[in-house]
């Protein structure tokens, strides 16, 4: 197991350790690009590549073959730009006019969402851009009246250099619902009013509803990480992170005794509890209390009463007195406690738990956790 170590100057024993395996990300990635075109599979790195830490990622997936990345804004595609100095690069949340020589100097493109970023960014020089155009999601994107306006006039497009049309889905995660296939049929038709331009369809859950779907340009993000997004989905993709917290105490409450804020659990019976550091202001949602739980090897460790700011309480009756001590490790995300899963328990998406993860925590890299004990120490 290959670990960046920590920084030198940083000695102290972290409260709450992110492990971020890099070799599943690149093959989750492999495994996307397999769905996609030829040679055809981006990127979508917005949000620090979903809490991920975006200069690690990116270098990764560069490595394992991609060279288009979305960012949401500006400044992650400047932060991606100082890593991979030949990456194609795009915004999906448009660049304001007064970034617009920031972003040409960095060869950053726009996605254009409206008629009126068309023409602020239309130029003699022809800068590289993507057209969104909306669908069905009422976000961003042309809209249909803007639309037919192109259409009328294409010559509105000469001005810049377009590299992609995109639209984006509104339930590619509900293979069953009509307007995947109403987007689809309003894209094409859009498609083909225009010059023939490439294509850019699918997020992760698009990439398992069918070949209908593919395009010339993928946009996977949360599969990447391990998410699983699809019920479509044949296998799961490979897990990518380890979240584990430090055990500070160990007690044992007596039948009665309430347990953390609110008196919200009290001890059926005589139980073994620990204390662990971590908390909602870490990224562990405060709904978890008396639902998730931790692991240590094979054994869930149950939360019990609410989930503080730094502080979480586990049950640990069922282990054996020596299994834990101050100072231990335990898991609230691995490969059986997926984000998926822990969401549920939230009453929230993957999506929100990965990105939701603070900064409190020390960061590790591992190039491959295959050989890896069940339980890494730190
Ligand atoms: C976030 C985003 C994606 C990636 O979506 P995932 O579901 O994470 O794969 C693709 N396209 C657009 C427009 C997005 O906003």
């Amino acid at each position: 197991m290959a670990t960046t170590p920590p920084a030198k100057a940083r000695t102290s024993a972290p409260a709450a350790v992110l492990e971020i395996d890099l070799a599943a990300i690149a093959a989750n990635y492999r495994r996307l690009a397999e769905r996609s075109a030829p040679g055809a599979c981006a990127a979508v790195v917005k949000a620090d590549a979903y809490g991920l830490g975006v200069e690690a990622v990116a270098q990764t997936l560069w490595d394992a073959g991609c060279r288009f990345f979305f960012t949401a804004q500006l400044e992650e595609a400047l932060r991606l730009r100082a890593v991979l100095p030949d990456a194609e690069i795009a915004v999906l949340n448009g660049i304001a006019s007064e970034d617009r020589r920031l972003s040409l100097e960095n060869r950053i493109m726009p996605v254009l969402n409206s008629l009126a970023e068309l023409s602020v960014w239309a130029a003699a020089e022809r800068p590289g851009a993507l057209l969104h155009l909306d669908t069905g999601m009422q976000r961003l994107g042309l809209d249909p009246r803007e639309l037919d306006s192109l259409i009328d006039d294409p010559g509105l497009l000469d001005g810049i250099d377009c590299r992609a049309v995109m639209t984006h889905l509104a339930c590619a995660d509900r293979p069953g619902h009509t307007l995947n296939m109403t987007q689809l049929d309003r894209f094409r038709a859009a498609v083909s009013a225009l010059p023939r331009l490439p294509t850019s369809i699918a997020n992760s859950p698009g990439l398992f509803l069918g070949d209908a779907y593919r395009s010339d340009l993928s946009r996977p993000g949360a599969a990447l990480f391990g998410v699983d997004t699809s019920p479509l989905q044949d296998a799961p993709m490979q897990p990518v992170i380890r979240f584990s917290a430090r055990v500070l105490q160990i007690r044992d409450v007596q039948a009665g005794d309430s347990i953390g804020y609110g008196a919200d659990f009290i001890a059926p019976a005589a139980m073994r509890t620990a204390t662990i550091a971590i908390g909602y202001a870490d990224g562990f949602i405060r709904a978890l209390g008396n639902r998730a739980a931790a692991m240590l090897n094979d054994h869930r460790l149950p939360v019990i009463g609410r989930v503080s700011m730094d502080l979480t309480t586990l049950d640990i009756t069922a282990l054996p007195e020596a299994a834990l001590a101050p100072g231990d490790y335990v898991d609230l995300l691995n490969e059986t406690i997926t984000v998926g899963e822990i969401a549920a328990q939230a009453g929230t998406i993957g999506y929100e738990v990965l990105t939701g993860l603070g900064k409190r925590f020390r960061r590790f890299y591992v190039d491959d956790r295959s050989g890896a004990p069940a339980r890494a120490s730190f």
